[in-house]
């Protein structure tokens, strides 16, 4: 049976009906079970998660329930992988969309970086040190791994870039050009020194001695969801607003940078929130989600999203109560649907470029 077939049954239920059985079923698993939920789902599938988080927080969260036999993660690919490459042996990591993909991800293709990392060496540029950002596929994780690279995430980034520079004089980062821009600035880097390496265009679109000069060359991907926010943007709320706050993803342009007030990844952007006085003033360049989240947790303080625009992550939107009631009932039923299965070759790389991410402070 087709997943599409198999989701038909569940397609009319209304909101109440659904929401009852992902409990009841979710009481039927008991302990064997665990549900992630990313800050960037639906309020409908956030009040059925065990935990809220980030990609890795989840992950490991995930692999730590040692009584769980079932991590149901609701997120997308990328992050299921990860929770794949960090389970306990006797856990199955499930996404209950499989389409639930990540359009960066998508971005930075295995056979492109491989290609790219040739290219590099072919013209000698040989003391480089890739890095991929955790939202990036197992693979990419690999690639890093079995060459000295290491994972990063958006609250590490600076710190791992500053441990790549002490191992070799360049960084080859992907597949978010701009937490590598922004980052690689951060630390002081001339942006002529930063240089985007474009997939499809020979060489990158790149001459040798822009190569050669490069400090770091990051590869042309982005978050569908954080590019939409401008410096436009921020200009229009200070004009509506002169005590505003803006706070910022690093996946933004760095001109949204330049212009906001703070940057940080979602955990710091929530701190920050949560840590402000009551009557604080924030305007949030983030998924929209987690942003009205905030604010209906938070209604004595004034809390927006940076765009009037609607900014919501679509592929992370495909996780509905729907494929989440089914995935759940498969298990009562003891079926295993949507597993996510990482090869043992892939997850031994990918651990080693996380094992080194973890070992940078
Ligand atoms: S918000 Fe951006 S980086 Fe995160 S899953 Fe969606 S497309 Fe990918």
């Amino acid at each position: 049976m087709t997943t599409r077939a198999a989701l038909e049954p569940y397609l009319d239920l209304d909101d109440a009906t659904l929401a009852d059985r992902i409990s009841a079923a979710k009481r039927a698993l008991g302990k064997r079970l665990v549900v992630l939920g990313h800050h960037y789902q639906r309020d409908d599938i956030i009040r059925h998660a065990d935990v809220t988080g980030d990609s890795y927080k989840l992950a490991r969260w995930g692999a730590e329930q040692t009584e769980a036999e079932f991590i149901v993660f609701c997120g997308v690919h990328f992050m299921a992988e990860s929770a794949d490459i960090l389970r306990a042996p006797h856990q199955t990591v499930i996404l209950p969309d499989m389409n639930a993909g990540c359009s960066m991800a998508d971005m930075a293709q295995t056979d492109d970086v491989h290609e790219a990392g040739a290219t590099l060496e072919r013209l000698g540029i040989d003391s480089v040190t890739p890095i991929t950002y955790m939202n990036s596929t197992a693979a990419l994780k690999a690639y890093c791994g079995e060459r000295g690279g290491a994972v990063c995430t958006s609250s590490n980034c600076r710190a791992i870039f500053t441990w790549a520079f002490a191992q070799r004089e360049k960084i080859f980062f992907f597949p978010d050009e701009h937490l590598g821009r922004n980052t690689a600035i951060d630390m002081g880097i001339p942006e002529a020194e930063i240089m985007v390496w474009d997939p499809a265009r020979e060489q990158g679109g790149l001459t040798a001695e822009e190569l050669r000069a490069a400090r770091v060359i990051v590869w042309k991907g982005c978050c569908s969801v954080h590019t939409k926010f401008t410096a436009k943007h921020v200009r229009e709320r200070r004009a509506e607003d002169p005590d505003v706050r803006i706070l910022v993803h690093p996946e933004v342009p760095h001109e949204v940078v330049a212009e906001a007030d703070a940057v940080g990844s979602t955990e710091f952007i929530i701190r920050t929130v949560r840590e402000s006085p009551a009557g604080s003033r924030w305007a949030v360049g983030t998924e929209y989600h987690l942003v009205n989240r905030l604010a209906q947790q938070m209604p004595e303080k004034s809390i927006v999203i940076l765009s009037k625009d609607f900014c919501l992550c679509a592929t992370m939107y495909r996780i509905s109560p729907q494929n989440l009631l089914w995935a759940l009932e498969s298990l009562v039923r003891g079926e295993i649907v949507n597993p996510i299965r990482v090869p043992e070759a892939t997850k031994q790389g990918a651990r080693i470029a996380l094992d080194r991410m973890l070992r940078v402070r």
